[in-house]
């Protein structure tokens, strides 16, 4: 409803002859899903929540002509008694730290002025006038930052080595090709604030030495790539983008290929196929893209939330970004929170924050007074985490010892009235789906266990079928290509570690 509301606000300010003292800034999102739509009214920072078109003649005839606040508009938590608090005070807002979401909610995502006028491109004229293509490797090297696409590879490295691969023509690519179910996390960077991960991958392409940039975005995420373009052409108008960039001879172009909704390709070599316009399947590495990439030549692939991170690492230095999160994984972590919980939205966590603070004080607690049950990440490649581990500070490690992973950040979290096997089914009928049926474990495999699954939930399931499914995935992670294969039946034997109760319950009674 916000484009209503946008309307409706236009309306209204000419009615009042306020349009040349009141700016009105369409941002992208602000996290708190649950609250919108939101309208922020500064100098003041009120925070005016789930605004419906009848709230938009009060706001303005009371707040932007009489200067006063609509106290029984603001978000629930933003007021106490008489006092408005900053958003920062929010329990939503209150624990997170937003580096790679900075200009989310904040700015006008198709006005370059409004990046640029929070320090945007800054980063990019700093390497290309102050620094050597080794000085930014070694800075992002030094940063800490790992591959927020969900493997956690050392970021820095991966420059390393596309810069180490000698070659005329080089790539740098982007996979925002984000398809995880319940994820949005890139999509919210793309639409918020596109110019960061331009500028990134401007960055990315100095230091590799790279003069071209791809941007693989899937088409379901239309405002994405619409904002996308906008910010490419205007970046490209002032110069930001194409030949003799800043006048030092650097020469950088982007282009934005669109995905046409095939979840594999968001694994790295078949999302590179997909550039080339061929069909997009894995392919064995080695060799990886670094070294033989987009048609054949060495090319730097990374996300959007990495590269998000990239301006300030550079603006900032490698020595603040090391000291946010804990001593394996440096920074923030950007989650997409869902399912059963009080605040859905998108939150970004410095590393290390425990899942009892992400659920419990920035997530509200789970509604209707019910009890906590699990929380899924990583999402059909990723494993449920149980109440015991509530207090687990969260980093890539620590997941992955709990039988889970990061991934690229979908947090699912469930109540006492969730089946669990019932939420096994459902990841792996998604990878059923989404399998490219190169390999048979993936193909076959996948399909058997969810052949196994569906008669569990079904009432037939009969002894003997827990032993098969687990014998199955354990085949199908050892013996498939490409990592949606290899982490397929991650949910069903993270179920099965804890919850292994439940699937006995739908065999031996029936439930
Ligand atoms: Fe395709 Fe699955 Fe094999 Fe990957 S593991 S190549 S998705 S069949």
């Amino acid at each position: 409803g916000s484009n209503d509301i946008e309307e409706k606000f236009k309306k209204e300010l000419e009615k009042h002859d306020l349009t040349k003292e009141v700016k009105i800034v369409k941002t992208g999102c602000f996290g708190l899903c649950e609250a919108g739509p939101i309208v922020i009214v500064y100098p003041e920072g009120a925070f005016y929540s789930h605004i419906k078109l009848e709230d938009v003649e009060r706001i303005t005839e009371e707040h932007l002509l009489k200067g006063r606040i609509v106290k029984d508009l603001l978000y629930k938590e933003a007021v106490e008694e008489d006092t408005i608090k900053s958003l920062n005070e929010v329990e939503f807002y209150k624990k997170q730290r937003r580096v790679a979401l900075r200009n989310c909610g904040v700015i006008n995502p198709e006005n370059i002025d409004e990046y640029i006028a929070m320090d945007g491109y800054r980063a990019l004229g700093k390497v290309l006038t102050e620094m050597t293509p080794e000085d930014v490797i070694k800075e992002v090297e030094a940063s800490g930052l790992r591959g927020r696409g969900g493997g956690g590879f050392p970021t820095g490295l991966k420059w390393k080595f596309a810069y180490g691969s000698k070659d005329d023509q080089k790539y740098v690519a982007c996979n925002a090709d984000e398809g995880d179910p319940g994820a949005f996390m890139d999509r919210s960077v793309l639409e918020g604030d596109p110019h960061a991960v331009i500028e990134a991958m401007a960055i990315a392409g100095y230091a590799i030495g790279a003069d071209q940039g791809y941007i693989y975005v899937r088409a379901e995420y239309p405002i994405a790539v619409k904002r996308l373009e906008i910010a490419i052409n205007q970046a490209k108008e002032y110069g930001l983008l194409g030949k003799d960039i800043f006048g030092t001879g650097f020469n950088f172009d982007l282009e934005v290929r669109l995905g046409a909704g095939a979840f594999v390709c968001g694994e790295e070599t078949a999302l590179l196929q997909s550039i080339e316009g061929k069909r997009g399947m894995p392919r064995p590495r080695p060799p990886f893209p670094a070294v033989k990439g987009l048609w054949g030549k060495p090319t730097l692939l990374n996300n959007v939330e990495t590269y998000a991170n990239i301006p300030q690492i550079i603006l900032n230095g490698a020595e603040w970004f090391a000291s946010i999160g804990t001593e394996k994984s440096k920074g923030t972590k950007v989650f997409a929170l869902g399912g059963k919980i009080n605040n859905t939205g998108l939150v970004e966590i410095p590393m290390g924050t425990t899942l009892r603070e992400v659920i419990y004080e920035i997530g509200g607690g789970i509604p209707n007074g019910k009890k906590f049950k699990a929380v899924q990440t990583g999402g059909p490649s990723g494993g449920c985490i149980t109440a015991d581990h509530l207090d687990t500070p969260i980093d890539y490690d620590n997941l992955i010892a709990l039988g889970s992973m990061m991934g690229s950040g979908g947090m699912i979290v469930m109540d006492e009235d969730n089946c669990m096997v019932d939420i096994a089914r459902f990841f792996l009928d998604f990878t059923v789906d989404e399998s490219c049926g190169k390999c048979t474990p993936c193909r076959e495999g996948t399909k058997r266990m969810l052949e196994i699954l569906e008669k569990i939930t079904d009432g037939r399931g009969e002894p003997g079928d827990i032993e098969k499914l687990e014998n199955l995935a354990h085949t199908i992670k050892s013996a498939s290509l490409c990592g949606l294969g290899q982490t397929a039946p991650n949910p069903v034997l993270s179920t099965l570690q804890y919850f292994r109760d439940e699937y006995e319950a739908h065999i031996y009674e029936k439930r």
